[in-house]
């Protein structure tokens, strides 16, 4: 497995071509009309490890919006004030898309994991009731562990989704109706598009992901039980019904948003994070998947 810095450097290298040419057969997201302003073109790629090495190619210092990226650091957060938090949000893998009504209906508006929309909405609500201000917590929180004072959180683009948002405002009325919400619909709406507004660069989610690969950061960001668990939660839920795909093709616990961030890695080693925005129908990035999956075999980075 590959770990010095000029051979990671001439896998990101090569991963960035491998994805960029994938990245062709997507497409940008349509569903929050803000983002479709980004350049498909856009390409990052950072890698960082436990020993310290962190690097960046393309476009990794450039903010995106982070979008279900923030999902990650959402529960984190919460799990931070309220550590049986899952009680609440599930760890089943998802069956039906990220956006899915009918899943959770299966469920008693019981979500399956804190990565679907419908999970993530529960974590909001419950960071908003503990801190007065989920956006506010998650954007604090990433911008502290990415190291980042640039990160924050775009109100055009969570003022788009607001304006286009029949899918989760439906969500939202499902969980409120099993009594599953402690605030109004609306705010929890409101703060959950605004978290997902928040902005990030590729070597920045990198840098946030470390907690989840070195022991050494157990117990300031997290406790290791939960980090465990967080892992665990990526490999099965993290890239929603393709997750079972990206544990074939590339080994790594990951978590994707539909700015076109993914982000992976390997406890013990180091992580990777890739922006490309043109997406494939799971709403996942067609070129950060692409290249993640190329370095991933090169590098030999696998929990496999
Ligand atoms: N804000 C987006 C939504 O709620 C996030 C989805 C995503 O990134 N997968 O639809």
């Amino acid at each position: 497995r590959s770990s010095h810095p000029d051979q990671l450097l001439a896998h990101a290298r090569a991963a960035i071509d491998h994805g960029r040419s994938a990245a062709h057969a997507g497409e940008v997201t349509s569903k929050i009309p803000a983002l479709a302003a980004v350049d498909p073109a856009s390409f990052g790629l950072s890698v960082t490890t436990v020993d310290g090495a962190e690097l960046g190619v393309g476009d990794c210092a450039v903010q995106f919006s982070l979008q279900s990226l923030t999902k990650l650091f959402a529960l984190v957060a919460l799990l931070r004030v309220e550590p049986e938090a899952w009680a609440h949000v599930g760890w089943a893998p998802t069956e039906l898309g990220y956006g899915s009504v009918a899943e959770l209906e299966r469920s008693a508006g019981r979500p399956r994991n804190p990565f679907v929309n419908a999970g993530a909405l529960i974590v909001t609500d419950r960071l908003l009731h503990h801190t007065g201000s989920a956006v506010e917590t998650v954007a604090e929180l990433v911008r502290d562990l990415a190291g980042d004072p640039a990160v924050e959180s775009d109100a055009a683009v969570s003022a788009s989704e607001a304006g286009a948002d029949h899918r989760n405002r439906a969500l939202a009325h499902v969980l409120a109706e099993h009594g599953r919400l402690l605030n109004d619909v609306d705010d929890v709406l409101a703060h959950y598009y605004a978290q997902c507004a928040i902005t990030g660069s590729a070597l920045g989610v990198a840098r946030a992901g470390r907690f989840l690969v070195d022991r050494r950061l157990h117990g300031r960001v997290l406790d290791s039980n939960n980090v465990r668990r967080i892992n665990a939660v990526l490999l099965t839920a993290g890239m929603y019904g393709a997750a079972g795909d990206i544990a074939y093709r590339v080994g790594l616990p990951a978590k994707s948003g539909v700015g076109g961030g993914v982000l992976a890695v390997l406890p013990g080693v180091g992580t990777v994070c890739a922006w490309s925005p043109p997406l494939d129908r799971e709403g996942n990035s067609v070129g950060g998947v692409a290249a993640i999956e190329q370095f991933s075999r090169t590098s030999g980075w696998s929990v496999f």
